[in-house]
């Protein structure tokens, strides 16, 4: 790559500097649609409905029984960025503070497969709802409503019968529910034509066909927790961090970054985040009361 030129700008240095990392510049493939000359890691964005600007995502780690800050990350706005960042955290918290959680809550933008089936090798349960695009809007059954059957490999409709799965001949060994790649499981053909449920499950084809990602054991690991009266806590408890980034905009006006470059954005939100934490034990522990004296 080549060299910038010595009098370039601090933010166009540090853009080249983490083209690599996995919060910047290799957090996708995707070029950018615009890139801003004076701040060139900012990502254009209009993810708030609004106008679109240029702007860092700030992510907090948090502890959910008091609302502590215990790590914050600067990425690109970007959602493989910021869902890539939870990692490095809680990684990093591992490390520094030996905390290793039982369980994560965070919103859908986090529950896609790789993530999912990342947490739950490491025994953090997933409080997240499932990032799941198997739904169908025209009426008929959904993977959802067929029952896995993991010991024996196959899917159960809701009529009872049994989706095995379907291999060519030529296909690759390794693929299946547990192996890279999608599996892909189908009803006997003569067991749907004869079936009453046919027009609700599948009205246009000879059989039903429904297929497994690589990471659904932690998809449905997932939401199996969702079912929980926990998840449901969980789910409140999420609000917290939400009413941090309300105070962090509203009250300590960081709705606009005064510093550029990924640094730049890294220190305010790390200050921000300090000033935010110092006001708990402030909250907790008030000053005492003045007493006059006549
Ligand atoms: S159409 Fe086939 S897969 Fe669907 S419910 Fe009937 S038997 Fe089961």
């Amino acid at each position: 790559m080549q060299e910038p030129p010595a009098d370039a700008p601090r933010a166009v240095k540090e853009y080249l500097d983490t083209l690599d990392e996995a919060a910047f510049g290799a957090a996708s493939e995707v070029q950018p649609k615009f890139t801003s000359f004076s701040d060139p890691a900012s990502q254009w964005t209009a993810a708030r409905k609004g106008p679109a600007f240029f702007s860092y995502s700030d992510t907090y780690l948090i502890d959910t029984d008091h609302g502590v800050i215990v790590d914050v990350e600067a990425t690109r706005s970007i959602r493989q960025a910021e869902v890539g960042s939870t990692k490095t955290m809680l990684k990093r918290v591992k490390d520094k503070f030996d905390l290793h959680p039982e369980r994560l809550i965070a919103d859908t933008a986090y529950g896609s497969g790789p993530m999912l089936d990342w947490l739950v090798k490491r025994k953090i349960a997933p409080h997240i709802p499932v990032f799941d695009k198997s739904g169908r809007n025209d009426g008929t059954w959904s993977r959802a409503d067929f029952e896995w059957d993991a010991a024996n490999n196959q899917y159960i409709c809701p009529e009872g019968e049994a989706l095995k799965q379907f291999r060519r001949n030529d296909s690759d060994p390794n693929r299946g529910p547990t192996g890279k790649g999608v599996a892909k499981y189908q009803a006997l053909k003569h067991t749907c034509q004869a079936c009453p449920s046919k027009m609700k499950c599948c009205p246009k084809a000879d059989a039903r066909k429904i297929t497994r990602q690589e990471h659904e054991d932690a998809r449905d690991v997932a939401r199996a927790i969702r079912k929980t009266r926990q998840y449901k806590v969980s789910s409140k408890l999420r609000k917290k961090v939400e009413m941090l980034f309300a105070h962090l905009k509203r009250i300590l006006g960081l709705g606009r970054l005064r510093l550029r470059g990924p640094c730049g954005a890294n220190d305010e939100f790390l200050l921000a985040a300090t000033a935010q934490n110092l006001r708990k034990p402030a909250k907790i522990f008030p000053a005492p009361q003045q007493t006059r004296k006549a």
